[in-house]
Parts: structure tokens; C-alpha cells; sequence
């Protein structure tokens, strides 16, 4: 797969894949629908259709590239064809941080099908494991584990592992490094042989991994990610900056660099953002105008071409043009707000710094983008530089979401197809989806939705009951991007290429 992001756009678009495209269960692409997933990343493309046949998977990719939902998908996708009785699925992984993290994802991608999952790991008190006992004694169908607590369960004797047929090692060189190689190997050696998947999953591949997994892989595919890189001419800088003083911040930026730059290209991650940003901005600076795919393309091209004349100073835009826009000479990417992964960002600045020219990237970070935004800092191997927020636009407290900035629900500005957006509403999304009315508790349909991430993650979840009707669970009537081409679902169960709200709504 190629990642140049200097790529023409046509062949980078070519290599989209959509989600709905593959063999996915129908009640894990409505979960996807509902947190906005659409697109795969690159190891989803790679490694959901072999998985979806069975196949053995052996992927080196890091944390950030969607790895998560690469294993979970397939997995899901058998357990609701095959519902299990007993545990079916475990997935190992080195750290408590990670076993909550895979749970949360978990969470979310399984919201309207029955399947409860149990995240086991260790330095919790008593009342867990007593809570994690009973869920192994049970048959959680899905077990998220560290290896030493998921051995400590083990060698006690009261969990059935005879319908085990998913093993998924998640990060696997870790594991090793942290000394855990008994403790899997031990594991491993209790799982039925002849039926066993495993998707072995490693950021790195040294010598002792390859050869490991060597040892317990079955003709596995193999699939490894590169991680594009931002060009070296790019100058990146990022401010950490409150929600309410992203506007006045942006327009601080904007009276300075329109002195000098002919060219400045703003993304947002939704196209209401677009629309409520344009609005401010072009109230100062008429040459400020925004392109999404609200516009027709014909509209889009003007748009465009008077862009590249220097009619248009500022286009404020979403991802639409992150991949499809080329046109040289654009000197500053404003990112309002962190973009849901690191490929969407290397893409998103690559718009600058073109050809020999140099460019700068200006990313605004504020709330929980700043955990993605380190993300993708990690996936890049590089620190963003910090600039100071003017005094007068320093927040006092954390993120107040207040004094009449950009109050958006959520605090986040993510593209709204991350995990990360949480509703306004209370109740942690677990308590949400344990006890079978997930309607109540107020709030409209959003507040329903999964969420890849929420705070209230030790309690196991029991099973769950899909009680929403498909047509409310499509979440807007607004199709997906116009030039797509509508497609059915992969598996052919019936349903029809349903309208679903776009990410960048
Ligand atoms: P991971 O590499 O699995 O830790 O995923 C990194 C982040 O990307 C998580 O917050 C996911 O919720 C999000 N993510 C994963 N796959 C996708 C996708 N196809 N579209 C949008 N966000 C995604």
C-alpha cells in the first residue's frame, strides 16, 4: 500500500476501502455507522478479509494505525454468525491500558449484536477478580486479558476454553519484552489446536517475533503497514488550546499569516464546522471561503481554480480535499481541529510543502484531540513543536467548553468518526448498554450511540439486546460522500445501501 501522500489523488483515492464493502456482520457495520467508522485504514483493508475467512493473520502495525478494529471486526463478524456459548475469543495484551482500551473499542463496535466481553487484567482489587471469575465461569464470549492475570484465572480451573477459536496477541513484541512468553506460550498450549485463529499482531518485527510466531501461526497472511512520514520541508507547530478560544485563535493566526501568504487551507473535521467557521472568518476577510461536499462538483472546481488564481485566499474545508486537492503553493495547513489518525494528518499537511517549496502546519489541539494528537506524534516518531496560546485565550481551568467559543458538545473537534466522541450526557457507556433499555436515561439519539471510548470501563458487560429499529440506528438522511459510488453490503443480507450521516457530518 502505497502512502506517499504526494501521490496523485486519483490513485490515492482508488485505494479507498469502505467498510461496508467487506464481509462484515451487518449489526457491527450499524455500530460503525453509528460511530462514523466509514473507511478503513489501511491494516482494516489488509487484514479484515483474510481474518473474515479464517485465515491466520501475522501484521506488524503500530498503535494509531486502527489495529484495533483490524482484529475486533473479524471477530465479531463469527461471533455473531456462531453465537458462542462458552469463551470463543481472547485477546491478549500487555497492558491494563490496552486491555481497557481494546474493551472500550469493543464496547462500541459491538452495540447492536449480543456479545459480552470481560476485560481481565491485574492491579485491581478483590471485588475484580471475583467479578472477572464469575464472568470466565460464565463463558464471556470475549475475553480482553493480560497474560499474567488471565494465567492466574487459568490455573485455577474454572474456565472452559474448549470453544476457543479466536486468539488475538495484541502487540506481541511487548508482550515478550515485558517477560510474558511463558505466560503465552502456557496459554496458548490450553487452546483447542484444530480450530484455533490467530491474529498476531506486533509493531515491530525482530528475529525472537518472527520466529514465535513462526511456532504458533498456521499459514498466516501477512501484512505489514509503513507508516507515512510528513516531508521534512513542513513546519509543523501545534497550539494546546481551550475549546471556547479556538475561534479567536484561528482569527489570530489568519491577521497575521494573510500579510504575507497567498495560499492558507483550513480542515475541520466536520462540514457544520466548516460552514459556522467560514461564516466567522469571511465576516473579516471576504477571500475566505469553504469547500465540502456540499457543494456540487462543478461548484467545487470554481471554488478550486479560484483558490489556485488567488481569488480565494482561505479555503476552509473537510477531508474531502485532505487526499484530493492539488494544487501547489499553499504556504500554511491549518488543522482546527486533530484529525482522527496519523495517515488523515500526514495527508492533511502534506497539501503544503509541494513539490520544492516549504510549508507550514499549524494543528489546534484542544481536549481530547490531545491524546490522538500524541498518538499520531508517536506513529510519526516526531514531537510537534508547542506554541504559546496569547494570554488573553489561556484557559484558567481545564477545557470549560464556555464563553461563547466554539460550545461544542463533546469538547473535542474530532472528526466526529473517532472513538472519541462522547455525548454530552451523563452515564459512562457501559452502564448504557448493561441493562437492555438503552433508551432511557434521556438524551436523543446520539447520546445512544457506541462510544470507542468512555471512562466507566472495569464492570464486565452482560449480554446485550438490540432494541434499536435499523432505520433510526442509520443516524441521518444525508448520503455518504456524492461521488461514491453506492454500494451494496458485502454479505447480501438483505440490506440495501442505506443512507448513513457522513463523517464530515
Ligand atoms: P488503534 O490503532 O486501534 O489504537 O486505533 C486508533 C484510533 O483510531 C482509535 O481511536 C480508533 O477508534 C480510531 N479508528 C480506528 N479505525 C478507524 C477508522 N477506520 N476510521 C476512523 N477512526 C478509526
Amino acid at each position: 500500500m502505497d502512502t506517499n501522500p504526494d501521490l496523485a489523488p486519483e490513485e490515492t483515492e482508488e485505494e479507498v476501502v469502505y467498510f461496508d464493502e467487506l464481509d462484515i456482520a451487518d449489526e457491527v457495520l450499524d455500530a460503525l455507522d453509528d460511530m462514523g467508522f466509514e473507511k478503513c485504514t489501511p491494516i482494516q483493508a489488509q487484514a479484515i478479509p483474510p481474518s473474515i475467512e479464517g485465515r491466520d493473520v501475522l501484521a506488524v502495525a503500530q498503535t494509531g494505525t486502527g489495529k484495533t478494529a483490524a482484529f475486533l471486526l473479524p471477530i465479531l463478524t463469527d461471533i455473531c454468525d456462531n453465537p458462542p456459548t462458552k469463551v470463543a475469543t481472547i485477546v491478549l495484551t500487555p497492558t491494563r491500558e490496552l486491555a481497557m482500551q481494546i474493551d472500550r473499542q469493543l464496547e462500541g463496535f459491538s452495540f447492536h449484536m449480543n456479545a459480552s466481553s470481560i476485560p481481565v487484567y491485574g492491579g485491581r482489587d478483590g471485588h475484580s477478580m471475583a467479578q472477572e471469575q464469575k464472568a470466565l465461569k460464565g463463558g464471556a464470549p470475549i475475553v480482553v486479558a493480560t497474560p499474567g492475570r488471565l494465567m492466574a484465572h487459568l490455573d485455577m480451573g474454572y474456565t472452559d476454553l474448549s470453544e476457543v477459536r479466536h486468539l488475538v496477541l495484541d502487540e506481541a513484541d511487548r508482550m515478550l519484552d515485558m517477560g510474558f512468553v511463558n505466560d503465552m506460550i502456557k496459554i496458548i498450549d490450553m487452546l483447542p489446536k484444530e480450530s484455533l485463529q490467530i491474529l498476531f499482531f506486533s509493531a515491530t518485527m525482530p528475529n525472537k517475533i518472527r520466529k514465535f510466531s513462526r511456532d504458533i501461526l498456521k499459514n498466516p497472511v501477512e501484512i505489514s503497514i509503513a507508516i507515512s512520514k510528513p516531508a521534512e520541508k513542513i513546519k509543523q507547530k501545534a497550539y494546546n488550546v481551550a475549546d471556547w478560544a479556538k475561534n479567536a485563535l484561528i482569527e489570530d493566526i489568519l491577521r497575521e499569516k494573510t500579510k504575507t501568504m497567498d495560499r492558507i487551507l483550513i480542515f475541520c473535521g466536520r462540514k457544520k464546522t466548516v460552514r459556522e467557521l467560514t461564516r466567522r472568518l469571511a465576516r473579516k476577510n471576504p477571500k475566505v471561503k469553504d469547500v465540502s461536499s456540499d457543494l456540487d462538483q462543478d461548484e467545487r472546481e470554481e471554488r478550486l481554480r479560484q483558490f489556485r488564481s488567488g481569488a480565494i485566499q482561505v479555503v476552509v474545508a473537510t477531508d474531502v480535499l485532505s487526499r484530493g486537492i492539488h494544487i501547489n503553493g499553499i504556504d500554511l495547513v491549518i488543522n482546527f481541529d486533530v484529525p482522527g489518525d496519523a495517515e488523515d494528518y500526514v495527508h492533511r499537511i502534506g497539501r503544503t510543502a509541494r513539490a520544492a517549496a516549504e510549508g507550514e502546519a499549524i494543528t489546534l489541539i484542544s481536549g481530547d484531540d490531545r491524546r490522538r494528537f500524541k498518538a499520531i506524534e508517536e506513529l510519526m516518531e516526531m514531537k510537534v513543536e508547542r506554541l504559546e496560546v496569547p494570554e488573553r485565550l489561556k484557559d484558567k481551568g481545564d477545557d470549560r467548553g464556555g464563553r461563547g467559543g466554539d460550545r461544542r458538545r463533546g469538547g473535542g473537534g474530532g472528526r466526529g468518526r473517532g472513538g472519541d466522541r462522547r455525548g454530552g450526557g451523563g452515564g459512562g457507556g457501559r452502564g448504557r448498554g448493561r441493562g437492555g433499555n438503552r433508551s432511557g436515561g434521556g438524551g436523543g439519539n446520539r447520546d445512544r450511540k457506541p462510544r470507542a471510548e468512555d471512562d466507566n470501563k472495569d464492570a464486565p458487560r452482560s449480554e446485550r439486546s438490540n432494541d434499536k429499529p435499523r432505520q433510526e440506528r442509520s443516524g441521518g438522511d444525508q448520503p455518504r460522500d456524492p461521488n461514491r459510488k453506492q454500494r451494496g453490503r458485502g454479505r447480501g443480507r438483505g440490506r440495501g445501501p442505506k443512507p448513513s450521516s457522513s463523517p464530515e457530518e
